[in-house]
């Protein structure tokens, strides 16, 4: 049987009971930084062998991983945080279990997503993971631009570095959506930030936040008008009708009652309300 075994993602405490019962009892544990897990095994008294298994070996590690479970070891995978395959090493060996029919289960436990989804406040019954966003800038505006479109909440990771490009890429589509920062979880600094795409931008630009982000986007509401999609039907009329920029303004805000002059500031970057 193989584990995929949740652990902490930051406060060591956060572990289950099974969780340490399975480490314990497992031939040995295939984990992304040996040096890095030794930490949790030495406070939790937990004397497996620990194998590396990572993005750059995985493929590698396979064949001889499937041939232990064929002769019924068990053999847990933890990463470095959280739960494995979530943005983590993992996915590819629940597939490989699945294409030769050998057992596999879960030890849940600590995730980020999931802890600032329910930190944020906001809605939970429907939302989307996106994992990292894209780094190339085009990439990013057309994935933002979808995620404004999107009816739930949707949460993204996030790193310190790129948080600031992404809120300005973010700001440019939609300034007033609702987003939260959760930072640290779990640890000392830990922090949820809420408020509209401009106020949180500002924040973070006054005072560079500093370790590990999850960004949350608040869905768009029912009925809702989004700007991208305003300003791509705009484009699309100039561009499909041969309609001049004025004249296509106003059949949009005809076609969507919304007022002219709202669509006016907006395609010429004064305002988003
Ligand atoms: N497997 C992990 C999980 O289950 O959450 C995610 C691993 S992914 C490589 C690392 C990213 O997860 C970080 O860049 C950050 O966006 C998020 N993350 C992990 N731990 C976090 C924490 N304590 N606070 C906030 N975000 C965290």
């Amino acid at each position: 049987m193989l584990y995929f075994v949740a652990t902490p993602i930051g406060n060591l405490a956060d572990i289950t009971f099974r969780a340490v019962a399975t480490l314990k009892k497992c031939a040995y544990i295939l984990c992304e930084d040996t040096r890095y897990s030794k930490r949790l095994l030495h406070a939790y008294s937990i004397d497996r062998p620990l194998i590396s298994y990572h993005k750059f070996n995985e493929q590698k590690r396979i064949q001889g991983i499937l041939d232990d479970l064929r002769e019924g070891k068990e053999i847990a995978l933890i990463s470095d945080a959280g739960t494995p395959g979530i943005c983590d090493p993992g996915e590819l060996l629940t597939a490989a279990c699945i294409a030769h029919d050998l057992p596999f289960t879960v030890v849940p436990g600590p995730n980020a997503a999931l802890m600032a989804l329910t930190l944020s406040g906001f809605p939970t019954g429907r939302f989307q993971f996106l994992g990292f966003l894209p780094k190339a800038q085009g990439a990013l505006s057309k994935t933002l631009e979808e995620i404004l479109h999107f009816n739930g909440t949707t949460i993204a990771y996030e790193t310190p570095h790129r948080l600031v490009k992404t809120l300005l890429a973010l700001e440019k589509l939609e300034a007033k959506r609702c987003i939260a920062i959760a930072r640290e979880l779990t640890k000392l600094h830990e922090e949820c930030l809420r408020g509209n795409v401009k106020d949180i931008l500002a924040t973070v630009q006054a005072t560079p936040p500093k370790g590990e982000f999850v960004l949350l986007i608040e869905g768009r509401k029912e009925g809702e008008k989004t700007w991208p999609e305003i300003l791509t039907h705009v484009e699309q009329l100039q561009r499909e009708m041969n309609l001049s920029l004025p004249l296509a303004i106003k059949c949009v805000a005809q076609l969507r009652g919304v007022p002219k002059r709202e669509i006016y500031r907006v395609a010429h970057g004064l305002d988003q309300s």
